[in-house]
């Protein structure tokens, strides 16, 4: 099969687009999918830079989201068929430990995510445990297939389960733009909230107007937390999404109204930032971290999705040969919305 293979760390010029062996059943649990369309997310930058930990055998196949046909099925494999559209769960747990068994695979403490510890989606094939496999929501192509299960799955768990987001509540999601931004503006609109967004450019605060964003701030021209406090008549927002950190994590905690939650689930401009605590015991704040979701809550999410009729933004779609292209344009914020590669 065509893959894109990387044979060390580094930058998008180690994405490698070339043959690579046919993928195999390798339990009698697995399926093979044959692929139709990949989403990137940051996860695979940070793979392959080497800057997970994760342990690799390389040459190592990038990619966490999927979509595509069943091709070939185990012998144990029951709720899945050859020639079934579907979209991939991306975590894959070991199976034995007490997560596990508690429907927490995504917490297991020999997690495996497609692209991180196995074989990823930037290929034609791929091996995975049939379990793993969902019917692709009504009315989804193979590309908004592919375009959902990270980031919708990581954004229900952090609104809906962790931060219990109630209708009508207001939200401020910092950065839009990026795969999970979307998916929570999405979301939370779906469920009524009012929804700020911030980000430094004003094209792409116009395009979240666009998908029913109350209110944008351009984070050059004014401090969000200021604008945050004057829009909302000084009470704060309920929710803040900060996927970003750095300098930002100050001002979300600061732009909460008491009792408020903070969800994160990324730091993509910085990991430690300074945090005054007294704000968080004086203000009643909860903090949720997060990354993916389990099971249930993917079937939550897809049948919101089909309910709510709410679909992945799709930023722009690459062939599978030029996955060098597609990676550089997430690693340097041109996107809004997922950019997807398509594989033949
Ligand atoms: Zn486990």
């Amino acid at each position: 099969m065509k893959a894109v293979q990387i044979y060390e760390h580094g930058g998008a010029d180690k994405l490698r687009y070339e043959d690579a062996p046919d993928p195999v059943l390798r339990s009698p649990r697995d399926v093979i999918v044959g692929l139709r369309a990949a989403s990137l997310n940051h996860i695979d930058l940070w793979n392959r830079k080497g800057l997970t930990g994760m342990r690799v055998d390389f040459p190592h196949i990038l990619g966490a989201d999927g979509a595509g046909v069943v091709e070939e099925v185990g012998s144990e494999v029951t709720h899945t068929r050859k020639g079934d559209s579907v979209c991939l769960y991306p975590p894959v747990g070991c199976g034995a430990c007490d997560f596990c068994h508690t429907d927490r695979d995504f917490m297991c403490v020999r997690l495996r995510v497609l692209g991180e510890g196995m074989k990823g989606s930037y290929a034609e094939y791929v091996t995975i445990p049939g379990d793993n496999c969902f019917p692709i929501p009504d009315g989804y192509g193979f590309e908004a297939a592919a375009a959902f299960p990270l980031v919708f799955v990581t954004v229900w768990r952090m609104l809906v389960t962790n931060a219990r987001l109630v209708p009508g509540e207001k939200v401020l999601i910092l950065g839009i733009g990026g795969g999970v931004a979307i998916a929570a503006l999405q979301i939370a609109k779906a469920m009524n909230a009012w929804v700020a967004v911030t980000s430094s450019s004003d094209e792409k605060l116009e395009r979240a107007r666009s998908l029913g964003a109350d209110y944008g701030v351009n984070y050059t021209r004014r401090d969000f937390t200021r604008e945050i406090r004057d829009v909302t008549g000084k009470r704060g927002v309920d929710v803040v999404v900060d996927c970003v950190g750095g300098d930002s994590w100050a001002k979300s905690l600061a732009s909460l109204v008491k009792g408020g939650r903070l969800v994160t689930c990324g730091a993509t401009t910085g990991a430690t930032p300074p945090t005054d605590i007294r704000r968080i015991f004086w203000n009643h704040l909860s903090i949720f971290g997060s990354t993916l979701g389990s099971r249930e809550e993917f079937e939550q999410v897809l049948r919101f999705v089909e309910a709510a009729k709410v679909e992945p933004v799709i930023d722009r779609s690459f062939p599978l040969a030029e996955a060098a292209a597609a990676q550089t344009r997430l690693e340097t914020g041109q996107q809004f919305g997922k950019v997807i590669l398509l594989p033949g």
